[in-house]
């Protein structure tokens, strides 16, 4: 290994490994510690755009040499692994893997091919695939505009500025065929082809492979297909479904692989169901109600939303256009083709709904918390009228987090010292959380106070970058003061995750937070999507009300909500809330990730938490009850609200020993952490996930399919 430092460095770049290893972030951050920030703490554009001398004297100064050097090693051993949980347990998957599909990919904040929570999973499980070794390779497709940045107005409502982005930035590369060429699909749209490129990003152990419609055979209107995520009218999002199920089916074919499963991780990607089938029947001969059958048996689908507007419906004539040439490829009237995607299948004039046909077409659906389980298997009942309803035959595996990509570097230092260097390796082991017991809670919270200040300087610096565009007077600027209780309330702003809960009662969160022995800071971010007006006004109202002199000093509202700002708050915040209308947050995650940093989580007892939540490792806000009219359901979770902050987590935060550590609230973040870390991790999800319906489903699909 004696090539030149820049190539080495190179080298690390082009696998996102380094995106849950903190030591090798750090190497980059060190070359340049301006540079990395306004990169989007992208090494390969902080390489790029450093000068060689520069890099030299630099790699002197902090040994940037050796820890390439290491981490290179290390990289390397990854990648060789001598055995992995999954090469035990699903080494049956080797030769036909699993094809895990999905709109959007969160994997870090610089690969702008995530919107949020579904994208961030779908990065997690990847994550998580790669440490245990599953056979898995991912499907999505490349955005090309990128982000948008939310910047508020001087009225403090939302504007989605784009933020463009070079594709060198990206370390990606053309996939190829198994004879090294590159590979291009193309896929059928109402009156012309549609091409793709197929790019390669290389997440740990996995492929992930993107679709990109900027080719030079595509008309101007096509190459913008996929520029954006979620973006345009109905047509254009058939269209992309389309892109990524149909032709990402294609590509993989086209790379010489030959899934035993597909993975639809929620239903953008239902086409692929229909294109599995069609290509069996044009190439094999096969029955087309044979073909679906088989490929149903090999799908599993993820659904993750009991919000009615979170499902795609298309009107029929446009399902009509654009499925016509599935329909012939698969012998079959186009009418039978929309059946399965309708609630009705004899009812031509309704609407074509991608959940409904990876319902009817998959051998195992799920939702992705315990309680979204019983609450989709009630949604959906009306697929399968004849029977009960916990005979509907959707289950549920709960959403977990990657730890590496989320845990504080401080505190997985504490955690190798107590629980093993490799701790993370048995993370959904219980037994390995009782060693907590031997950490005194005073080193944790002592760390903690570390990673506050951290985060409240973050939160500082942005605030103050916000009001000085807005010109609002200096006097608005929060303290942001360590030494007070932090709550952060963080996610997309809609009104069934109420962000403005605590706002129904001015009088009391003025006295709540301005008490003079215990105040309290409030740390709020988050993004509406840019069609979404009432989501806006409530930012809107959540800023004003910053500005208010009562407030202005303890609450906050930080601005363009991502993952840097998420991971930040995350690792520094005290408390986290999560206040959605029951039962509508199918799972929520960001808690998980509050929780192995020391954070407590006060919560609905929604989603997850509904699971979780044992009376002494959290907080809960209500009592699970559920009222018919939302006002009132409303109103009765705003006083439960203020109460369990008022007579337990303000109490509790502020009841010191004499050393200054506040000894019942550490007992409870160490139950926090020994109750919740082994389960709502990414590792014991992909666990889940093999188990219960990837090894199932792969022996299904395979008696069906000629041997490889
Ligand atoms: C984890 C995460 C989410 C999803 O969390 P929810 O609790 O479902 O809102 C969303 N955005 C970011 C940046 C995250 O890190």
């Amino acid at each position: 290994m004696s090539y030149p430092l820049q190539q080495k460095l190179q080298k690390l770049t082009q696998n996102l490994w380094w995106t849950w290893r903190p030591e090798v972030r750090a190497i980059f951050r060190d070359i340049d510690l301006e540079q990395y920030h306004k990169a989007h703490r992208n090494p390969l554009r902080v390489l790029r755009e450093v000068d060689a001398a520069f890099l030299e004297q630099r790699a002197a100064e902090v040994d940037i040499q050796t820890r390439a050097d290491r981490a290179l090693r290390q990289l390397n051993e990854y990648l060789n692994p001598v055995t992995t949980w999954g090469l035990v347990h699903a080494g049956t998957l080797q030769s036909r893997p699993v094809a895990y599909f999905c709109a959007e990919f969160g994997i870090h904040e610089s690969i702008p091919i995530y919107s949020g929570g579904l994208g961030i999973l779908a990065g997690d499980h990847l994550k998580g695939a790669s440490n245990l070794g599953i056979p898995l390779i991912a499907v999505g497709l490349l955005y090309r505009q990128g982000y948008t940045t939310q910047v508020l107005d001087a009225s403090f409502w939302q504007h989605d500025v784009k933020e463009p982005y070079e594709i060198e930035d990206l370390p990606i590369v053309p996939a190829l065929d198994p004879e090294g060429n590159p590979v291009h699909v193309t896929v059928e749209m109402p009156g012309r082809l549609v091409c793709a490129t197929v790019w390669e990003i290389k997440v740990g152990r996995i492929r992930l492979i993107l679709l990109d419609t900027r080719c030079e055979a595509n008309s101007e209107e096509d190459q913008a297909l996929a520029a954006q995520l979620y973006g345009g009218d109905q047509r254009m999002r058939i269209q992309q479904e389309l892109l990524l199920g149909v032709g990402g089916s294609r590509a993989l074919r086209a790379l010489g692989i030959t899934p035993s499963v597909y993975h639809l991780n929620e239903g953008h990607s239902a086409f692929a169901i229909l294109e599995w089938a069609r290509h069996r029947v044009q190439t094999d001969g096969l029955d087309p109600w044979k073909a679906i059958k088989e490929a149903s048996a090999g799908t599993v689908f993820t659904t993750h939303t009991p919000v009615e507007a979170g499902h795609d419906r298309f009107p029929a004539e446009l399902a009509a256009e654009h499925l016509q040439p599935l329909a012939d490829g698969l012998n079959l009237p186009i009418q039978d083709v929309l059946g399965l995607g309708r609630i009705n299948p004899a009812d031509s004039g309704a609407p074509f709904l991608p959940t409904v046909l990876a319902l009817k077409c998959s051998r195992r659906a799920n939702g992705v918390s315990a309680l979204h389980g019983v609450v989709s298997r009630n949604m959906w009942q009306c697929l399968w009228p004849d029977r009960k309803e916990e005979d509907i035959p959707i289950g549920h595996i709960t959403n977990g987090v990657h730890t590496a990509t989320w845990l504080s570097a401080e505190l997985n230092k504490l955690f190798q010292y107590h629980l093993g260097a490799n701790w993370m390796e048995s993370i959904v082991r219980p037994d390995l959380w009782m060693r907590l017991e031997n950490i005194d809670p005073a080193e944790i919270w002592e760390i903690k106070q570390v990673l506050k200040a951290r985060t409240m300087r973050l939160v500082k610096s942005r605030v103050a970058e916000m009001y000085s565009r807005l010109d609002l007077p200096e006097e608005n600027l929060p303290a942001c003061d360590p030494e007070v209780l932090t709550i952060g309330f963080a996610r997309r702003f809609v009104p069934y995750k109420r962000p403005d809960l605590l706002f129904t009662d001015l009088d009391r969160l003025d006295r709540l937070v301005n008490n003079p022995e215990r105040p309290v800071n409030i740390i709020f971010a988050g993004r509406s999507h840019p069609a979404d007006g009432p989501g806006k006004s409530i930012i809107q109202r959540v800023v004003q009300l910053c500005q208010d002199p009562r407030f202005r000093n303890r609450i906050v509202f930080v601005e363009n909500y991502n993952i840097h700002i998420g991971r930040n708050l995350y690792q520094g915040i005290d408390a986290w809330l999560n206040l959605p209308r029951r039962p509508l947050e199918a799972c929520g995650t960001s808690g998980m990730k509050v929780v192995m940093n020391g954070g407590l989580h006060i919560s609905v007892l929604d989603g997850w938490w509904a699971e979780a939540y044992d009376g002494e490792n959290g907080f809960a806000v209500g009592n699970g009850e559920i009222h018919a009219d939302q006002a009132i359901q409303d109103q009765r979770d705003a006083e439960s609200l203020f109460r369990v902050l008022e007579e337990q987590v303000v109490p509790m935060y502020y009841e010191r020993d004499r050393d200054g550590v506040p000894r019942r609230w550490m007992a409870r973040v160490k139950r926090s952490m020994r109750t919740l870390a082994w389960r709502f991790n990414a590792d014991r999800m992909v666990m889940d996930y093999v188990r219960n319906c990837y090894l199932p489903a792969a022996v299904a699909s395979s008696c069906q399919m000629p041997p490889p």
